[in-house]
């Protein structure tokens, strides 16, 4: 089996977002609506009790202090369940908890393409000077993680999707939180996976601009809008769970209430929220 948590559930900057009074942000201050932390996702096979995150937000330190299995255990003075983390790509949002993480004594394991490892090259030398980062390639063949969980990486432009695997019940669950074009291979995993965890950043392609006008499109910011985009796309997976997270905190999805919402939801695709679990 394998065990997923979404830690945080949106875009870089959360709900709220600290300048933003958009109609989400304000209803985020008010209570109306839940609060959202930046998307990180736990993920682990049930018979191991090492994690391993996909993404690690400036918001992870509260994550895994309101996630019990990412804390430490109580044998010894200094430990985490936490093995490895494996990034999409270089975005501040995506990447910023790694530094974080700073007090561990072995260095960091961290799966990452390339061209993010070149691009977080400034983050490298100053986690030098603490625990340090131990590199590991990412591949397009499955690759284990120990255990019975395998995963390998789906190359996209400008970040990468990864398709998990628990060798013991043949489960497999993708994760795209950065997707800004399907590929025939994307579209491919998008259909073949139990679970489907994809980029549910903006509704609209330019729906920055209502907020901030001159604000690139959801497209040149490399996400795939969910109206012309993604929808169809899960719509038709065969998925047992299909869940848009890195939700924007523009999107009208968040609002109950919203012709938007409502698309989503009669397309049989969840909403992630912080502290979602999904036992597959
Ligand atoms: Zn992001
Ligand atoms: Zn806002």
């Amino acid at each position: 089996m394998i065990r997923i948590h979404i830690l945080g559930s949106a875009a870089g900057g959360g709900l709220p977002q600290w300048n933003c009074a958009c109609a989400n942000c304000v209803a985020a201050r008010n209570g109306k609506i839940a609060l959202q932390t930046q998307s990180s996702i736990a993920i682990s096979s049930e018979t191991s009790s090492e994690w391993f995150l996909i993404n690690a937000s400036p918001d992870l330190p509260r994550q895994i202090e309101r996630t019990p299995p990412l804390q430490p255990r109580g044998d010894s003075p200094r430990n985490t369940p936490v093995a490895g983390v494996l990034l999409t790509n270089a975005d501040i949002d995506h990447a910023l908890g790694l530094l974080l993480l700073r007090q561990q004594e072995m260095p960091l394991v961290v799966y990452a393409a390339d061209e993010t490892r070149t691009a977080l090259a400034w983050l490298d030398n100053m986690l030098a000077r603490f625990c340090g980062i131990e590199w590991r390639k990412l591949g397009t063949d499955f690759q284990s993680l120990g255990g019975p969980l395998a995963f390998r990486a789906i190359e996209l432009p400008n970040s990468v999707a990864f398709q998990f695997r628990d060798d013991s019940s043949g489960a497999t669950a993708l994760f795209a939180p950065s997707a800004g074009k399907i590929s025939e291979e994307l579209r491919n995993a998008v259909h073949v996976s139990d679970v489907v965890v994809f980029d549910g950043t903006f509704w609209s392609d330019g729906e920055l601009r209502g907020v901030r006008p001159g604000a690139r499109t959801a497209r040149e910011m490399n996400h795939l809008p969910i109206n012309d985009g993604s929808l169809d796309l899960l719509h038709q997976s065969p998925a047992r769970r299909k869940i848009y997270t890195h939700i924007n905190n523009t999107n009208p999805i968040l609002m109950p209430g919203t012709r938007e919402r409502a698309q989503v939801e009669q397309a049989g695709i969840e909403i992630a929220r912080d502290g979602l679990e999904i036992l597959l």
